[in-house]
């Protein structure tokens, strides 16, 4: 491990390059919104523009990458991404951007690279096993094995948003069905539970900053969500046997009070110390763990 290296982060709303130290620390970052109605070439256009600005800095290995959909292992090309990035499911995104770039690339799902940025320097430093939920607009999750994300056959492995929840059971869930956890526990699921309770269509987080101003119904809403996610949580503890799982994304804080109170009750009692902690990077999380990736597979 010599040197400085890049870090990308392609999602729906923005794209992320950051120079990431040897110790783990972001050296330099650039963001910009993320071109997704232009298609993936403009998207990869984008990010590879990034990518050169930081790599005259950066050591000789190859650049990390955490993106928006699964990712095959096998062949770094998308297997499946949702309509936050039109196109992007097919995009063979190692090859797009060594072309690109003159580099080697290592790419990984999003929220996997998340969890290796945690892992790395954040909320789960000290921690080789861990689960990481993503909660923002869906909820996603990481599973990190012996310092390793765990791909599963397909790439996806970790998801956790299909899950059934209860209380979610008249709330449809963006695979079309009713009853799955991201129905209720996610951005999208606290919108739809508030204005099924109220009439009233709000975003997630102005359902959030109503609730901390005070107003009940939010209150209720986001506590049952929090004790959705804490319930299933406290079960996946058990399949998984972690040392520390990590509630991260833009929606966690909402979750959080109710989550961690459910999650504690529902904790069989063979992991009872296994704790429920917020992530610690924000929206350096995903750069970071990416540049991880990277140096730890320099040829
Ligand atoms: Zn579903």
């Amino acid at each position: 491990m010599t040197g400085a290296v890049v870090g990308l982060d392609i999602g729906g709303t923005k794209t992320a390059a950051a120079l990431v130290g040897p110790g783990g620390d972001v050296l330099e970052r650039r963001q910009v919104p993320t071109p997704a109605r232009s298609g993936p070439a403009a998207v990869l256009d984008t990010a590879a523009r990034l990518a050169a600005d930081l790599l005259d800095a950066a050591g000789p290995g190859p650049v990390g990458v955490g993106t928006a959909g699964t990712v095959d292992p096998a062949t770094g090309t998308i297997r499946y991404a949702t309509d936050s990035l039109p196109g992007w499911t097919g995009t063979p995104v190692v090859d797009a951007l060594a072309g690109r770039l003159g580099r080697s690339v290592r790419v990984t799902n999003d929220v996997n690279a998340a969890a290796l940025g945690e892992c790395w320097v954040g909320a789960a430093r000290d921690c080789r096993d861990v689960l990481l939920v993503a909660v923002g607009t869906g909820l996603g999750a990481a599973i990190v094995r012996d310092g390793r994300v765990e791909a599963g056959a397909r790439g996806a492995a970790g998801e956790i948003a299909h899950l059934p929840a209860p209380g979610a059971q008249r709330l449809r869930c963006g695979c079309g069905r009713y009853g799955h956890l991201e129905a209720i526990a996610s951005g999208t699921g606290v919108a739809a539970a508030y204005a099924l309770a109220t009439g009233t269509r709000l975003t997630g987080r102005t359902v959030a900053e109503r609730a901390a101003a005070g107003d009940i119904v939010a209150r209720q809403v986001l506590d049952r969500a929090g004790t959705a996610l804490g319930t299933a949580l406290a079960g996946l503890v058990a399949l998984l046997d972690p040392q520390a799982v990590l509630v991260a994304g833009g929606a966690a804080g909402g979750l959080l009070p109710a989550g961690s109170a459910a999650y504690s009750a529902e904790l069989p009692a063979g992991w009872a110390d296994v704790p429920l902690r917020p992530a610690a990077l924000g929206p350096d999380a995903v750069v970071v763990g990416a540049a991880r990736l990277a140096m730890d597979t320099q040829e």
